[in-house]
């Protein structure tokens, strides 16, 4: 694979599409089932918040391996880490969907991961769990772990 290439996760049947980078926003089709892919999702920059309603959409169907922030407004741990988040949804553009989900407001979610203790910070591919990490983490550690699933 070239440096600028991207990887797309079909969002219909899950097949890893090489996407190259200056062909991002162009009409594309998935290899295998044919289903639209809309690439422009590889120019994500910042965490996607994510609700009991649409996370199917969101994370069952991202095109990218997500990691998903489990977090409460009142969690004083949590917004350290929002810079972290924010940090790394630029960083990682193109390889990695951050997304965000408040707990309490999303209680099916948080449910069927379940959620004991926040920050609970969980890898996702196609909504399956890869791997959790629990507490504030420092930035490079979150980094090394998701490294292994890109
Ligand atoms: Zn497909």
């Amino acid at each position: 694979m070239k440096k600028n290439d991207y990887l797309f996760r079909c969002p219909e049947c899950g097949t890893r599409n090489k996407v190259p980078g200056d062909k991002i926003g162009v009409h594309a089709t998935c290899g295998k089932c044919k289903a639209v892919m809309n690439t422009i999702e590889l120019l994500e920059d910042k965490p996607v918040t994510v609700t009991d309603a649409d996370f199917h959409v969101t994370v069952e169907k991202s095109p990218l391996p997500v990691l998903l922030d489990c977090w409460a407004p009142w969690c004083g741990p949590c917004k350290m880490m929002g810079p972290v988040f924010d940090e790394l949804a630029r960083e990682w553009k193109g390889k990695v969907r951050v997304c965000k989900i408040n707990v309490d407001e999303n209680p099916i979610i948080s449910g069927r991961f379940q959620v004991q203790s926040i920050p609970t910070i969980l890898i996702l591919d196609r909504g399956i769990q890869k791997d959790l990490m629990i507490g504030a983490l420092p930035k490079q550690q979150i980094m090394a772990k998701m490294a292994s699933y890109l």
